[in-house]
């Protein structure tokens, strides 16, 4: 449902039914966003997140696209743009891991093509457009934001998903080059770093972190909850850190400090 000019500010979530998405949707909303949901699909946990935004109090527009694909891409910043007449917040969150664990010499390039498709490009091409769209803007009504979710293995090899670390080192650097380009508007362009968050996503390697976690490799002895990972760009997104562009936060746990 389109809605009318409001002063309450608006957020688009890609990949956001569920997951890291949704923990942002609703962190968002306590703040009083309204909120522009995107999907590649639309099904029951996708009307759970609706209705439990709508008990938050916020106006939601879901948008079905893959972000991946230009033209669906495109439609969905329109749709985005207009459906609560601007955006104070982009949320480039839409992920993918990859198909299967194994030996980078055996990558191939149609699984790899995919997957920067999807955590890569579609978050370079989505902040270019919205970028543009909220420089032209004449009236903007508050702070204003790029979020990208990159991840621990922004910085952390895992050879067995060598694509997919490649993605998420490249939104930290498309993080810092939007950052410089847009440093003299009031837009600020930041990068979340979540460790071990418990999500679908990580759910089949479940049993494996619950070991490792308890052997030590995150400092903070747990799995991280996407409404954790949410608290942090909904921080960031209502302007917390004014003098502040470029910069990676870690929701992790203390997984990045190197220690023995
Ligand atoms: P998730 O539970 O798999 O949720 C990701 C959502 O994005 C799904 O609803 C998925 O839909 C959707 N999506 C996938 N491809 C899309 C596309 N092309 N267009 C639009 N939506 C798309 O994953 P998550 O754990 O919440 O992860 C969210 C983000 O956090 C990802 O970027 C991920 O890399 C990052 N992250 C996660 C963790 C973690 O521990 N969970 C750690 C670090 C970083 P389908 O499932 O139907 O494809």
């Amino acid at each position: 449902m389109t809605q009318t000019h409001t002063v309450r500010p608006a957020a688009l979530v890609t990949g956001a039914r569920r997951g890291i998405g949704k923990g942002i949707c609703l962190a968002l909303a306590r703040k009083g966003y309204d909120i522009v949901i995107n999907d590649i699909t639309h099904d029951a946990d996708m009307d759970n997140t609706v209705a439990e935004l709508a008990r938050e109090g916020a106006r939601t527009e879901v948008v079905i696209a893959d972000v991946a694909d230009p033209q669906a891409r495109a439609d969905l910043a329109e749709r985005a743009w207009q459906a609560f007449g601007s955006l104070n917040c982009l949320v480039n969150n839409a992920g993918i891991s990859v198909k299967v664990r194994g030996d980078i010499l055996d990558v191939g390039e149609a699984g790899f093509d995919t997957l920067i498709s999807v955590n890569l490009k579609a978050m370079f091409f989505l902040t270019q457009d919205i970028a543009r769209r909220m420089i032209a803007d004449e009236a903007p009504r508050g702070s204003r934001t790029i979020v990208s979710i990159s991840s621990a293995n922004a910085l952390f090899a895992s050879v067995e998903r060598a694509e997919y670390c490649l993605s998420k080192t490249g939104i930290s650097m498309a993080t810092k080059l939007f950052a410089l380009r847009l440093a003299n508007t009031d837009i600020r362009v930041y990068e979340i770093r979540p460790g071990i968050i418990e999500t679908d996503m990580t759910r089949v390697v479940k049993a494996k972190y619950d070991q490792r976690i308890a052997d030590g490799l995150t400092p903070i002895q747990r799995f991280g909850t996407a409404d954790e990972v949410g608290l942090a760009v909904a921080t960031l997104a209502e302007g917390a850190f004014p003098f502040s562009t470029g910069d990676a936060l870690h929701i992790d746990g203390g997984l990045h400090i190197p220690h023995f």
